[in-house]
């Protein structure tokens, strides 16, 4: 049996989870994040969840996309570096991983056959934490067997319906918790449940429930910000705990902020990423 602890995640609850900057801090300090994401018609996916990434304070930030969407990366978001690969619409083979100190795989990836070989390859060598989200975690729905070579500290970010592709079908919430839990605690992976209360489940049995977002935030877009923030987060090499703590906490804060500004109905998720600065000097 898994012993529970429930926490609501509050003010309090998360400041104390905030990175402190030292005077000294360089980029090069700072962590160096790699993000996989982007296929034809998704390549919003891929600049969303990298424009976030840098909006958390990451150090460096590498994007690796089909070739087709070189210059769209590279003009979208001047402050990354773009990993280009050989293959114009998916993927054949990620980069060398030994620079980065997180990677994040999943927005707008697509499923291709050469895609889900890349992943696997990339789940067979990875000794950093991975962020997982969308249709990664599809690809790997379908081939759980990999989810046993997740990294330590990886973190999976699903809503409800790639969770359901993940457990099958949960017969109420409670039930639902549940099988997030055992999940996390079979495959030794923090699970973020996304929804109106993101549920952050950990591999020890521990449940966050989060206090911060709007349905404004129920927008294309939203769930790749949320990736972005947290593997920038992860990268600055915080804990894989406090980064999905933090992260889903800031994102719903700063999308708070995004409603006071726009109205839920007016929200899209690039204003999410504009107002991460404000989301973090409130925490602060
Ligand atoms: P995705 O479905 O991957 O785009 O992710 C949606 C994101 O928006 C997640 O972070 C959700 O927690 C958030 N979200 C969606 N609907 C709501 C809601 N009604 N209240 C608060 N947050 C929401
Ligand atoms: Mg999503």
């Amino acid at each position: 049996e898994i012993d529970s602890n429930f926490y609501f995640l509050e003010q309090n609850e998360v400041r104390g989870r905030m990175p402190v900057r030292s005077k000294f801090d360089h980029k090069g300090t700072l962590g160096h994040a790699l993000l996989i994401a982007g296929s034809y018609g998704k390549m919003g996916a891929a600049v969303l969840a990298s424009k976030a990434c840098l909006r958390a304070g990451v150090g460096l930030l590498t994007v690796h996309v089909p070739h087709f969407g070189y210059s769209i990366i590279q003009t979208t978001v001047p402050e990354a570096m773009a990993s280009i690969d050989q293959h114009d619409s998916m993927f054949t083979q990620f980069p060398d991983i030994r620079p980065f100190s997180a990677i994040g795989v999943g927005p707008g990836l697509g499923k291709k056959q050469n895609s889900k070989k890349a992943l696997f390859e990339l789940l067979e060598t990875a000794n950093v934490p991975l962020v997982i989200d969308a249709d990664a975690l599809n690809i790997l729905s379908e081939n759980q067997d990999y989810l046993k070579k997740l990294p330590e500290g990886s973190i999976l970010t699903p809503h409800p319906g790639e969770f359901k592709r993940l457990v099958g079908d949960t017969a109420n919430s409670f039930d639902r918790i549940q099988k997030q839990q055992e999940f996390s605690n079979r495959y030794n992976c923090i699970v973020v449940l996304k929804g109106a209360h993101t549920c952050i489940s950990t591999p020890e049995g521990k449940l966050y429930f989060n206090s911060t977002g709007n349905p404004g935030m129920a927008t294309a877009g939203s769930g790749d910000a949320l990736t972005g923030i947290i593997l920038g987060l992860l990268a600055q090499k915080m804990t894989s705990e406090d980064a999905a703590v933090l992260g889903v906490y800031l994102h719903g804060m700063a999308g708070d902020l995004a409603a006071l500004k726009k109205s839920e109905f007016a929200l899209v998720a690039g204003d999410i990423i504009d107002l991460m600065g404000e989301a973090f000097k409130k925490l602060g």
